[in-house]
Parts: structure tokens; C-alpha cells; sequence
């Protein structure tokens, strides 16, 4: 099973510091760092490119993943930097409506592939992953806006109990009494520094999990598998995905239309077989198609990974793919390698932290 080297601070940055007269490091005053925080998302909102007038059309594409109210039990398990509460997205969707002009991402795809005229400033709404909170919790605030929305699903876990694996793996750490100190995988991913018998904090768990995305997406399915049979777990009492009969209302208000994620959350990275990025990319299309009776034609790449190899794969079956990299689109942008501004609570509760992230400056 493939395992590469992930560097965490990658993924995380280091501690905010000052250099003091001696050249180490002084820590920074919380308040006076909130206060740099604030001044800079102030300037970011009220200044950045989101508010420059262009010639050239431009288009935002936002990334969401989860929709939870603040006290949902489902936040215990939550991955780090996924989740928006009804109320943001209701004040997002507020301020989007008035900067910008909603489209669909294919209908703009499509509109530029054919040369035809496209508003100066859009904005496309996504949700990576189809979680039934989207059908809960989204659903009808996207309906009291008339929000165009595009969602990823992972088309062969629609109406099963699947878990994605940070979720299945904060679930064990949550709820087993006893963890076996033995596991020489589970002692990796854990780290030096996790205590047993506490439960992790949201910082550790990222960590955590960044360490997990050493091994591919199976073998680490296949390792929660044998812990969760070894510990004699019970099953999830309730399921986070979407199932199709949800699918298929969302798709009938006219306001949703589904693209692919995979078949079963894949990374699409250097490491993965031709063989199975191809089934990932191509089934999950023909599976969708099949079951929604109408064309598939977004792909969004899991965790952002995207080969080479990958990207040639989608570009011959679909109009266009969204990655993680933050930045805003132009007509010269790769079409199957599409920016996004990713956005949560923690980042954009606000108007100004929300507006801040549309400029992509911090
Ligand atoms: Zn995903």
C-alpha cells in the first residue's frame, strides 16, 4: 500500500512570531494579533481585487463541505475547517447576491467554451462530498435564496452507512474505552504527543489526520476496518451521507445539479494506479448519469490531488474540474483545473472575514 511523506507544517504553517532584538522568537500579545488579524481582514474586504473593477469576465468558485447548526452532536466528529453553521451560509448567500451574479458553474463553463458573453463578476457555489447535512441543513436556505448550487458526490456511497475515514477514525478515538498501544500504524498516526484515555483536541485530530494521508485512501479504510473489528465497535447510529431519494428532491427543485468526487473518495495522486484513477473518474460519471437521468459534467478532485495523468483522464470525459487552490477564475484559467476561495465558520462567520476571503489575500 502506497505511503509518502507528508510534511505537517505543509499543511498547518508554523507559530505566528516576532523576532526580538536577540533573534528569538517572542511570541505575539492575543489581542494585539486579533487586533493585526481584524485590521488586515478590514483592508482585505474593503480593498482586495473582488472589489476592482475588470474588463475581463471573473468567476469565484466557493468551496463548502458541511452545513451544521453550532450545537448538531455531528460537530464532535467534524474534521477541522469543514463546517459552516445555516446562519453563515444565510449571511454569505446575502452578501454573494449582492456583489456578484449567481450562475451555475457548467452553465458558465459551457457559455465560455462557446465564446459567449459572461457577467463581469460571477460566483459558483460548491459542496464537496454530499453529506445529508447539505440535504438538511443547506437545502433550504439555498432554496430561500434561489442559490445555483453544484454538488460533489461520491457516487458509490450514496445511501450506505460509509463514513469518510477522518470522521470513522475521530468516531473510534470519541468512543473506544481502551485503544491496543500495540498498533504499529495507530502509534503513527497518533503521534508522540496523544495521551490515551484523553480525548484529542481539534488541533491534535488535524494532525492526525495529516499523518493518516500517508497511506492511500484504502489502506487506511482497510485499518479502521480491523480496529474497529478488534474493538468490537458498534455501528454508526446515524448516516451522513446523502441517499438517492435526497438526491433526487434537490435535483428536482432546480436549483442543484450534482458533479463527481470519485467512487469512493480517491485521491487522485502519482501514487494511484492508471488503472484505478480511470474507474474512480469514469464510473462514478457513468453511475451518476444512470441514476439522475441527465448529464455529468463537473469533477471535483478528492483533497485537492490532481497528477498530471489525472487531469488528462478528466479532461476527456468532462466540461470542467474544481481543485483546492485558492484563486479566482479568468477566461484563461485551465478549465479542468478550476480555483476556489474554501470557506467555514472559524474563517467567515462574518461579513468582513467572509468578504476578506473573496479577495484571496489572506
Ligand atoms: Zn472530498
Amino acid at each position: 500500500m502506497g505511503r509518502k511523506k507528508v510534511n505537517s507544517q505543509e499543511h498547518f504553517g508554523g507559530p505566528c512570531h516576532l523576532l526580538s532584538p536577540a533573534n528569538k522568537p517572542m511570541p505575539l500579545n492575543p489581542l494585539v494579533k486579533r487586533h493585526i488579524k481584524r485590521s488586515l481582514e478590514y483592508i482585505a474586504a474593503h480593498f482586495g481585487p473582488h472589489r476592482w473593477p475588470s474588463k475581463e469576465p471573473k468567476l469565484w468558485v466557493l468551496m463548502y463541505h458541511r452545513v451544521l447548526p453550532a450545537d448538531a452532536p455531528e460537530m464532535q466528529d467534524a474534521e477541522p475547517g469543514m463546517v459552516v453553521t445555516p446562519e453563515t451560509l444565510d449571511l454569505h448567500l446575502k452578501l454573494l447576491s449582492q456583489w456578484a451574479e449567481p450562475v451555475f458553474l457548467e452553465d458558465w463553463l459551457a457559455r465560455s467554451a462557446a465564446g459567449e458573453s459572461l457577467p463581469k463578476r460571477a460566483v459558483a457555489i460548491t459542496f464537496d462530498d454530499g453529506w445529508v447535512d447539505n440535504y438538511q441543513h443547506a437545502f433550504p436556505v439555498l432554496k430561500a435564496h434561489n442559490f445555483p448550487t453544484s454538488i460533489f458526490l461520491v457516487s458509490d456511497w450514496i445511501g450506505t452507512p460509509q463514513m469518510f475515514w477522518p470522521e470513522r477514525l475521530a468516531r473510534i478515538l470519541r468512543i473506544a474505552s481502551q485503544l491496543p498501544k500495540d498498533d504499529a500504524w495507530l502509534n503513527t498516526v497518533l503521534g508522540a504527543d496523544f495521551q490515551h484515555g484523553k480525548a484529542p483536541s481539534r488541533k491534535q485530530l488535524a494532525f492526525i489526520f495529516a499523518r493518516c494521508k500517508q497511506w492511500d485512501d484504502l489502506a487506511i479504510h482497510t485499518k479502521l476496518d480491523d480496529l474497529s473489528n478488534r474493538l468490537q465497535l458498534p455501528p454508526p447510529e446515524t448516516t451522513t451521507l446523502l441517499n438517492w431519494e435526497q438526491v433526487h428532491e434537490m435535483q428536482a427543485s432546480g436549483i442543484i445539479r450534482f458533479g463527481s468526487h470519485t467512487r469512493r473518495h480517491i485521491r487522485l495522486n502519482e501514487e494511484l494506479s492508471a488503472e484505478l484513477a480511470h474507474t474512480e473518474i469514469c464510473a462514478s460519471q457513468s453511475l451518476l448519469e444512470q441514476k439522475l437521468s441527465r448529464p455529468v459534467s463537473l469533477f471535483c478532485y478528492p483533497n485537492g490531488d490532481h497528477s498530471p495523468a489525472a487531469v488528462q483522464e478528466v479532461r476527456e470525459h468532462y466540461l470542467g474540474a474544481v481543485t483546492t487552490k485558492r484563486g479566482i477564475n479568468d477566461l484563461h484559467t485551465p478549465p479542468h483545473q478550476l480555483f476556489r476561495v474554501g470557506v467555514h465558520n472559524d474563517v467567515s462567520s462574518n461579513a468582513i472575514s467572509f468578504m476578506a476571503k473573496l479577495s484571496c489575500w489572506l
